[in-house]
Protein backbone atom coordinates (compact mmCIF):
# COMPACT_ATOMS: atom_id res chain seq x y z
CA UNK A 1 0.00 0.00 0.00
CA UNK A 2 2.83 2.30 0.92
CA UNK A 3 4.31 1.66 -2.38
CA UNK A 4 1.15 3.03 -4.53
CA UNK A 5 1.31 6.08 -1.91
CA UNK A 6 5.15 6.88 -2.94
CA UNK A 7 4.16 6.55 -6.85
CA UNK A 8 1.68 8.94 -6.73
CA UNK A 9 3.88 11.13 -4.87
CA UNK A 10 5.93 11.08 -7.43
CA UNK A 11 3.91 11.52 -10.14
CA UNK A 12 2.84 14.51 -9.07
CA UNK A 13 6.00 15.79 -8.32
CA UNK A 14 6.31 15.26 -11.49
CA UNK A 15 3.60 17.23 -12.86
CA UNK A 16 4.37 20.09 -10.96
CA UNK A 17 8.43 20.15 -12.10
CA UNK A 18 7.95 19.34 -15.87
CA UNK A 19 10.12 16.93 -17.58
CA UNK A 20 13.29 17.69 -18.74
CA UNK A 21 13.62 17.56 -22.58
CA UNK A 22 16.51 17.19 -24.30
CA UNK A 23 17.04 18.39 -27.94
CA UNK A 24 19.48 16.54 -30.50
CA UNK A 25 22.17 19.15 -30.22
CA UNK A 26 22.06 18.65 -26.31
CA UNK A 27 20.10 21.57 -25.09
CA UNK A 28 18.02 20.96 -22.35
CA UNK A 29 14.70 22.41 -21.24
CA UNK A 30 11.86 21.61 -18.89
CA UNK A 31 8.17 21.85 -19.55
CA UNK A 32 5.26 20.14 -19.54
CA UNK A 33 4.12 18.45 -22.42
CA UNK A 34 0.33 19.48 -23.27
CA UNK A 35 -0.33 18.80 -26.69
CA UNK A 36 0.52 16.99 -29.74
CA UNK A 37 -0.70 17.89 -33.46
CA UNK A 38 1.10 15.44 -35.90
CA UNK A 39 4.60 16.41 -36.24
CA UNK A 40 5.19 19.14 -33.36
CA UNK A 41 4.05 18.92 -29.99
CA UNK A 42 3.43 21.75 -27.43
CA UNK A 43 5.21 22.56 -24.06
CA UNK A 44 4.50 24.39 -21.46
CA UNK A 45 7.53 26.18 -20.12
CA UNK A 46 7.14 28.68 -17.20
CA UNK A 47 4.05 29.31 -17.97
CA UNK A 48 4.39 30.16 -21.63
CA UNK A 49 3.28 27.50 -24.33
CA UNK A 50 5.59 26.69 -26.83
CA UNK A 51 5.76 24.94 -30.12
CA UNK A 52 8.07 22.26 -31.16
CA UNK A 53 9.03 19.71 -33.88
CA UNK A 54 8.94 16.59 -32.54
CA UNK A 55 12.06 15.69 -34.88
CA UNK A 56 14.15 17.94 -32.56
CA UNK A 57 14.41 15.81 -29.53
CA UNK A 58 16.56 12.39 -28.79
CA UNK A 59 15.04 9.35 -28.87
CA UNK A 60 13.97 9.12 -25.36
CA UNK A 61 11.65 12.05 -25.81
CA UNK A 62 9.90 10.63 -28.47
CA UNK A 63 9.44 7.42 -26.86
CA UNK A 64 8.03 9.65 -24.17
CA UNK A 65 5.75 11.92 -26.94
CA UNK A 66 4.31 7.89 -28.02
CA UNK A 67 3.65 7.15 -24.85
CA UNK A 68 1.77 9.93 -23.48
CA UNK A 69 -0.51 9.99 -26.77
CA UNK A 70 -1.44 6.22 -25.71
CA UNK A 71 -3.01 7.79 -22.46
CA UNK A 72 -6.88 8.91 -22.66
CA UNK A 73 -6.43 12.64 -22.16
CA UNK A 74 -9.10 15.63 -21.07
CA UNK A 75 -9.21 17.61 -23.72
CA UNK A 76 -9.12 20.61 -22.19
CA UNK A 77 -6.94 20.26 -19.50
CA UNK A 78 -4.82 17.78 -20.92
CA UNK A 79 -4.51 15.63 -17.90
CA UNK A 80 -5.18 11.66 -17.64
CA UNK A 81 -8.90 10.79 -17.70
CA UNK A 82 -8.83 8.18 -14.67
CA UNK A 83 -11.45 6.55 -13.50
CA UNK A 84 -13.90 9.25 -12.99
CA UNK A 85 -17.27 10.41 -14.71
CA UNK A 86 -16.23 10.67 -18.22
CA UNK A 87 -17.92 13.40 -20.65
CA UNK A 88 -17.75 13.05 -24.55
CA UNK A 89 -18.88 15.68 -27.12
CA UNK A 90 -17.74 14.59 -30.48
CA UNK A 91 -14.54 12.94 -30.98
CA UNK A 92 -13.28 14.89 -27.47
CA UNK A 93 -13.32 13.54 -24.22
CA UNK A 94 -13.64 15.73 -20.87
CA UNK A 95 -13.22 15.22 -17.08
CA UNK A 96 -17.12 16.29 -16.43
CA UNK A 97 -15.55 18.99 -14.03
CA UNK A 98 -13.94 20.52 -17.31
CA UNK A 99 -16.94 20.09 -19.25
CA UNK A 100 -17.68 23.59 -19.01
CA UNK A 101 -18.67 26.78 -20.63
CA UNK A 102 -15.84 29.13 -22.17
CA UNK A 103 -17.26 32.07 -21.13
CA UNK A 104 -19.27 31.74 -18.08
CA UNK A 105 -17.23 28.82 -16.92
CA UNK A 106 -20.32 26.71 -15.43
CA UNK A 107 -20.00 23.27 -16.13
CA UNK A 108 -22.51 21.58 -18.52
CA UNK A 109 -25.17 19.52 -16.98
CA UNK A 110 -26.73 18.35 -20.10
CA UNK A 111 -29.90 19.31 -22.47
CA UNK A 112 -28.67 22.55 -22.72
CA UNK A 113 -28.53 24.05 -26.65
CA UNK A 114 -24.04 24.33 -27.22
CA UNK A 115 -21.54 25.98 -29.85
CA UNK A 116 -18.69 24.95 -30.59
CA UNK A 117 -15.52 25.76 -32.69
CA UNK A 118 -13.22 24.06 -34.64
CA UNK A 119 -11.04 23.16 -32.45
CA UNK A 120 -13.68 21.23 -29.50
CA UNK A 121 -14.03 24.64 -27.45
CA UNK A 122 -17.79 24.90 -26.26
CA UNK A 123 -20.22 27.45 -25.02
CA UNK A 124 -23.76 27.87 -24.37
CA UNK A 125 -25.44 28.63 -27.53
CA UNK A 126 -26.47 31.94 -25.03
CA UNK A 127 -23.09 32.66 -24.23
CA UNK A 128 -21.93 32.54 -27.95
CA UNK A 129 -22.15 36.33 -28.60
CA UNK A 130 -19.93 37.19 -25.31
CA UNK A 131 -17.17 34.37 -26.43
CA UNK A 132 -13.79 35.71 -27.70
CA UNK A 133 -12.55 34.40 -30.62
CA UNK A 134 -8.98 33.73 -31.40
CA UNK A 135 -8.09 36.14 -34.91
CA UNK A 136 -5.77 33.47 -36.21
CA UNK A 137 -7.40 30.02 -35.15
CA UNK A 138 -11.10 31.11 -34.67
CA UNK A 139 -10.13 28.98 -31.20
CA UNK A 140 -13.39 30.30 -28.85
CA UNK A 141 -10.76 31.65 -25.76
CA UNK A 142 -11.22 30.93 -22.51
CA UNK A 143 -12.50 33.67 -20.45
CA UNK A 144 -11.01 32.54 -16.82
CA UNK A 145 -7.70 32.01 -18.00
CA UNK A 146 -6.91 34.66 -20.48
CA UNK A 147 -3.95 36.36 -20.02
CA UNK A 148 -3.67 40.30 -20.86
CA UNK A 149 -0.82 39.25 -23.22
CA UNK A 150 -3.98 37.59 -24.83
CA UNK A 151 -5.70 40.86 -25.71
CA UNK A 152 -4.09 43.17 -28.54
CA UNK A 153 -4.31 47.43 -28.03
CA UNK A 154 -6.08 46.97 -31.82
CA UNK A 155 -9.08 45.33 -30.36
CA UNK A 156 -8.36 41.93 -31.51
CA UNK A 157 -7.65 38.69 -29.36
CA UNK A 158 -5.46 35.49 -29.52
CA UNK A 159 -5.76 32.04 -28.20
CA UNK A 160 -2.92 31.02 -25.58
CA UNK A 161 -1.28 29.16 -28.43
CA UNK A 162 -1.39 31.77 -30.84
CA UNK A 163 -0.33 34.57 -28.58
CA UNK A 164 2.25 32.43 -26.95
CA UNK A 165 4.22 31.84 -30.94
CA UNK A 166 3.22 35.72 -31.98
CA UNK A 167 5.53 37.89 -33.73
CA UNK A 168 5.75 41.01 -31.90
CA UNK A 169 9.45 42.28 -32.20
CA UNK A 170 11.47 43.08 -35.41
CA UNK A 171 13.74 40.40 -34.10
CA UNK A 172 10.99 37.46 -34.57
CA UNK A 173 10.09 38.94 -37.80
CA UNK A 174 13.70 38.42 -39.33
CA UNK A 175 13.45 35.13 -38.36
CA UNK A 176 10.22 34.25 -40.52
CA UNK A 177 11.67 36.83 -43.29
CA UNK A 178 14.77 34.04 -43.54
CA UNK A 179 12.19 31.04 -43.16
CA UNK A 180 10.24 32.45 -46.12
CA UNK A 181 13.12 33.07 -48.83
CA UNK A 182 13.74 29.67 -49.42
CA UNK A 183 10.20 28.89 -50.24
CA UNK A 184 10.00 31.75 -53.03
CA UNK A 185 13.22 30.94 -54.36
CA UNK A 186 12.24 27.26 -54.90
CA UNK A 187 9.08 28.36 -56.71
CA UNK A 188 11.02 31.02 -58.98
CA UNK A 189 10.29 34.43 -57.16
CA UNK A 190 13.47 36.10 -57.56
CA UNK A 191 14.21 39.06 -54.39
CA UNK A 192 13.42 42.43 -54.25
CA UNK A 193 15.41 44.93 -56.52
CA UNK A 194 14.64 47.49 -54.07
CA UNK A 195 14.40 48.52 -50.57
CA UNK A 196 12.51 46.91 -48.37
CA UNK A 197 11.74 47.43 -45.12
CA UNK A 198 9.02 45.55 -42.89
CA UNK A 199 6.80 47.25 -40.09
CA UNK A 200 4.76 45.39 -37.54
CA UNK A 201 1.51 47.43 -36.57
CA UNK A 202 -1.83 47.38 -35.59
CA UNK A 203 -4.98 46.91 -37.54
CA UNK A 204 -5.72 50.51 -37.20
CA UNK A 205 -2.32 51.15 -38.73
CA UNK A 206 -3.31 48.57 -41.59
CA UNK A 207 -6.63 49.95 -42.44
CA UNK A 208 -5.62 54.05 -42.57
CA UNK A 209 -2.71 52.78 -44.78
CA UNK A 210 -5.43 50.58 -46.98
CA UNK A 211 -7.65 53.88 -47.64
CA UNK A 212 -4.73 55.25 -49.60
CA UNK A 213 -4.59 52.19 -52.50
CA UNK A 214 -8.15 51.82 -52.23
CA UNK A 215 -7.92 48.16 -50.58
CA UNK A 216 -10.94 46.04 -48.51
CA UNK A 217 -10.77 43.42 -46.19
CA UNK A 218 -9.94 41.94 -42.98
CA UNK A 219 -6.07 42.72 -44.75
CA UNK A 220 -3.62 41.03 -42.31
CA UNK A 221 -0.49 42.83 -44.26
CA UNK A 222 -0.43 45.46 -47.09
CA UNK A 223 2.52 45.96 -49.47
CA UNK A 224 3.08 50.13 -50.50
CA UNK A 225 5.53 50.81 -52.91
CA UNK A 226 6.88 53.71 -55.13
CA UNK A 227 9.38 53.83 -58.07
CA UNK A 228 11.34 56.88 -59.75
CA UNK A 229 12.28 56.65 -63.08
CA UNK A 230 15.66 58.64 -63.86
CA UNK A 231 16.61 58.84 -67.57
CA UNK A 232 19.39 60.91 -68.38
CA UNK A 233 18.11 60.55 -72.16
CA UNK A 234 20.26 57.36 -73.10
CA UNK A 235 19.72 55.09 -70.27
CA UNK A 236 17.02 54.91 -68.38
CA UNK A 237 16.66 53.48 -64.61
CA UNK A 238 14.10 52.46 -62.34
CA UNK A 239 14.27 52.55 -58.45
CA UNK A 240 12.16 51.36 -56.05
CA UNK A 241 11.15 51.71 -52.58
CA UNK A 242 8.77 49.05 -50.93
CA UNK A 243 7.06 49.23 -46.95
CA UNK A 244 5.40 46.04 -45.86
CA UNK A 245 2.89 46.53 -43.26
CA UNK A 246 2.60 43.36 -41.02
CA UNK A 247 -0.16 42.86 -38.23
CA UNK A 248 1.94 42.48 -35.11
CA UNK A 249 1.22 39.29 -33.18
CA UNK A 250 0.20 36.64 -35.73
CA UNK A 251 1.83 33.17 -34.89
CA UNK A 252 4.77 32.58 -36.81
CA UNK A 253 3.41 30.17 -39.53
CA UNK A 254 0.65 33.10 -39.89
CA UNK A 255 2.70 35.32 -40.15
CA UNK A 256 5.09 33.61 -43.15
CA UNK A 257 2.24 32.94 -45.13
CA UNK A 258 1.45 36.98 -44.68
CA UNK A 259 5.11 38.11 -45.63
CA UNK A 260 5.19 35.53 -48.40
CA UNK A 261 2.09 36.89 -50.14
CA UNK A 262 3.35 40.38 -49.22
CA UNK A 263 6.90 39.73 -51.10
CA UNK A 264 4.68 38.32 -53.84
CA UNK A 265 3.07 42.23 -54.46
CA UNK A 266 6.87 43.24 -54.44
CA UNK A 267 7.51 40.51 -57.02
CA UNK A 268 4.51 41.90 -59.10
CA UNK A 269 5.02 45.94 -58.31
CA UNK A 270 8.61 45.67 -60.01
CA UNK A 271 7.90 44.00 -62.92
CA UNK A 272 4.98 46.55 -63.45
CA UNK A 273 2.47 43.53 -64.08
CA UNK A 274 -0.97 44.38 -63.75
CA UNK A 275 -4.68 42.92 -63.75
CA UNK A 276 -7.85 42.82 -62.21
CA UNK A 277 -7.61 42.26 -58.39
CA UNK A 278 -8.55 38.50 -58.35
CA UNK A 279 -5.63 37.58 -60.35
CA UNK A 280 -3.07 39.72 -58.71
CA UNK A 281 -4.23 38.76 -54.91
CA UNK A 282 -5.37 35.28 -56.14
CA UNK A 283 -1.47 34.82 -57.48
CA UNK A 284 -0.01 36.25 -54.38
CA UNK A 285 -2.33 33.88 -52.03
CA UNK A 286 -1.09 30.79 -53.99
CA UNK A 287 2.69 31.91 -52.70
CA UNK A 288 1.21 32.28 -49.71
CA UNK A 289 -0.67 28.88 -49.41
CA UNK A 290 2.98 27.64 -50.65
CA UNK A 291 4.47 29.23 -47.55
CA UNK A 292 2.13 26.55 -45.56
CA UNK A 293 1.59 23.27 -47.53
CA UNK A 294 4.92 22.15 -45.85
CA UNK A 295 3.95 22.85 -42.20
CA UNK A 296 2.06 19.53 -41.34
CA UNK A 297 -0.11 21.13 -38.03
CA UNK A 298 -3.67 22.20 -37.53
CA UNK A 299 -2.94 25.69 -37.38
CA UNK A 300 -1.75 25.52 -41.25
CA UNK A 301 -4.44 23.55 -42.27
CA UNK A 302 -7.21 25.87 -40.97
CA UNK A 303 -5.60 29.34 -42.78
CA UNK A 304 -5.41 26.84 -46.04
CA UNK A 305 -8.67 26.16 -45.62
CA UNK A 306 -10.05 29.63 -44.76
CA UNK A 307 -8.08 30.74 -47.70
CA UNK A 308 -9.62 27.75 -50.10
CA UNK A 309 -13.45 28.26 -49.00
CA UNK A 310 -13.10 32.14 -48.84
CA UNK A 311 -16.03 33.93 -50.35
CA UNK A 312 -14.35 36.81 -50.82
CA UNK A 313 -14.57 37.81 -54.84
CA UNK A 314 -11.12 38.80 -54.86
CA UNK A 315 -9.05 36.89 -52.33
CA UNK A 316 -11.22 33.67 -52.38
CA UNK A 317 -12.42 33.66 -55.60
CA UNK A 318 -9.20 35.06 -57.18
CA UNK A 319 -7.03 32.22 -55.21
CA UNK A 320 -9.32 29.16 -56.52
CA UNK A 321 -9.08 30.53 -59.95
CA UNK A 322 -5.58 31.11 -59.95
CA UNK A 323 -5.42 27.65 -58.84
CA UNK A 324 -6.43 26.10 -61.32
CA UNK A 325 -4.03 28.12 -63.72
CA UNK A 326 -1.30 26.57 -61.70
CA UNK A 327 -2.54 23.19 -62.33
CA UNK A 328 -2.69 23.30 -65.97
CA UNK A 329 0.52 25.54 -66.35
CA UNK A 330 2.71 24.79 -63.54
CA UNK A 331 5.09 27.37 -61.48
CA UNK A 332 7.95 28.04 -64.81
CA UNK A 333 4.71 28.51 -67.44
CA UNK A 334 2.82 30.69 -64.50
CA UNK A 335 5.75 33.16 -63.76
CA UNK A 336 6.18 33.57 -67.19
CA UNK A 337 2.34 34.34 -67.69
CA UNK A 338 2.40 36.89 -65.35
CA UNK A 339 5.64 38.31 -66.94
CA UNK A 340 3.68 38.72 -69.81
CA UNK A 341 1.68 41.03 -68.07
CA UNK A 342 3.84 43.71 -67.49
CA UNK A 343 3.06 47.05 -68.38
CA UNK A 344 5.85 49.22 -67.39
CA UNK A 345 4.78 52.98 -67.07
CA UNK A 346 5.84 54.94 -70.58
CA UNK A 347 8.42 56.94 -70.90
CA UNK A 348 9.64 59.91 -73.18
ZN1 LIG B 1 -9.67 17.94 -17.47
ZN1 LIG C 1 -21.99 29.72 -20.47
ZN1 LIG D 1 -5.40 30.82 -31.91
ZN1 LIG E 1 -2.50 41.38 -51.40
Amino acid sequence: MSHFICLLNLCILCTVHGRVWTTVEGSTQEGDLFEIDSDQIGLRIKGREYRFKIDRFVPSDKKFIQEWAKVPRCHRCSKQLGNGRIKEAGNYKFHEACFKCLVCDKVFQGGEKLKRDEWGGMVHAKHFHQAKMCDTCSRIISMNAMSPKQVFKDGRFACASCASDGVFESQRMEEVRKRVWPTLVALGISSPIGNVRIRLVGKDVIERQALKINARGNLRGLTLTTYKIVSDGKTVRTSFDHEIFILYGMPHIECASVLAHEYAHIWLNEKFIEDTPPVIEGFCNLISEATLVKEKGKLASIIRNNMKQSDNPVYGTGYRRMKQRLTVLGWPALLDEMKSKSKPPAFR
